[in-house]
């Protein structure tokens, strides 16, 4: 006899162990929790830097009647929430992710176009201190690294 733990983030089934949390998270932002609401903060928990296209043919699995505007409506609605970051690298659609209020940036592949997380250059959001903020109230940095990951690395150096 064991009692589900619904609470750890490493379990077998996180998608399924989650909705309490997931249906917190939509409340904490002031949203109302609806079922394509639940349905992409779930696919955005499994696919970081998602773009809608992406959520949507994940969604549509669970929910059949969903509608791609349907998902770009729920993103648009979690990004003014605060809830979900958007993030547009240069020649890319927009992408998606959870992972907000940490200032962190982005490494983009100029090969293949994955994108990892990157913390802040140095400490704790450092770059939210220009050298001189012009009198702006600085709020966020986007900082995009371009570069060729060691996949495409590997590839491009085979003779
Ligand atoms: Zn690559
Ligand atoms: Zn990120």
């Amino acid at each position: 006899m064991t009692t589900p733990n619904l609470s750890g983030g490493a379990g077998l089934h996180p998608a399924a162990a989650d909705a309490g949390l997931l249906a917190g998270g939509i409340r904490s932002a002031g949203l109302k929790v609806t079922a394509p609401r639940l349905a992409v903060l779930r696919a955005l928990t499994d696919r970081p830097h998602a773009t809608a296209d992406a959520l949507f043919g994940a969604v549509r699995a669970d929910l059949p009647g969903t509608s791609l505007q349907a998902v770009y409506g729920v993103l648009a609605s979690f990004t003014t929430a605060g809830l979900v970051r958007k993030i547009e690298p240069a020649g890319s659609p927009a992408l998606f992710e959870r992972r907000v209020g940490d200032n962190h940036h982005h490494i983009v592949c100029t090969g293949c176009g994955v994108v990892h997380d990157v913390d802040c250059a140095v400490g704790h959001a450092p770059c939210l201190t220009p050298a001189d903020a012009l009198g702006f109230d600085v709020r966020a940095a986007e900082v995009i690294y371009w570069g060729l990951c060691a996949q495409c690395q590997a590839e491009t150096a085979l003779p």
